[in-house]
């Protein structure tokens, strides 16, 4: 093999991987600029991306509907200060709906006492009810939960649950709404 025919060869290699990785760096700074300064984009796991639901809407129109703060935590995945929400310490006894939907998601009598100023239930109401997702956000790998209706965050699900699940579905209040038994 000559070298003085792959040497040019090898340069404009070179020379094309730098461009595509100045472009790749170009683009991510201004889409991530972009993303930060709008706060239009859904900042969903990777694993929620492109989930179909049963209820989708646009941006704005979930903006419309749900207002400012409930529209951060549901469609921006967004988290309620601890023991600030409605329902962390809430006892009656009824059913948690879904806040942006009405889907039925908890039963009173799965809510327990975790301590952590999150209301905590140890199972959905049933097997259709939430969905999960990867989220590795903040450095941690965590399962995220969502209304299963219209893909609604919730909050996390862990393992360190009492019986019988062993579960811990920390929801955010504001994801939720009572509706008291009759
Ligand atoms: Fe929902």
């Amino acid at each position: 093999m000559n070298t003085r025919t792959v040497e040019p060869t090898r340069f404009a290699a070179i020379q094309g991987a730098s461009w595509t990785i100045g472009s790749l760096i170009l683009f991510s700074v201004v889409f991530l600029t972009a993303a930060g300064c709008s706060g239009e984009t859904d900042a969903k796991p990777a694993g929620m991306q492109d989930k179909k639901f049963p209820v989708m809407k646009s941006a704005q129109e979930w903006k419309e509907i749900l207002g400012e703060d409930r529209y951060r935590v549901m469609r921006l995945h967004g988290t309620e200060r601890a023991f600030s929400g409605e329902y962390h310490d809430y006892k009656k006894k009824g059913i948690y709906v879904c806040a942006a939907c009405g889907k039925e998601l908890f039963s009173s009598s799965t809510k327990y006492d975790s301590g952590t100023g999150w209301p905590s239930f140890y199972e959905p109401i049933d097997d259709e009810s939430v969905g999960e997702s990867r989220d590795e956000s903040y450095g941690m790998v965590r399962t995220e939960v969502h209304c299963a209706r219209c893909g609604g965050h919730l909050g996390h699900v862990f393992p360190d649950g009492p019986e019988p699940t062993g579960l811990r579905y920390c929801i955010n209040s504001i994801s939720l709404m009572f509706e008291p038994a009759r």
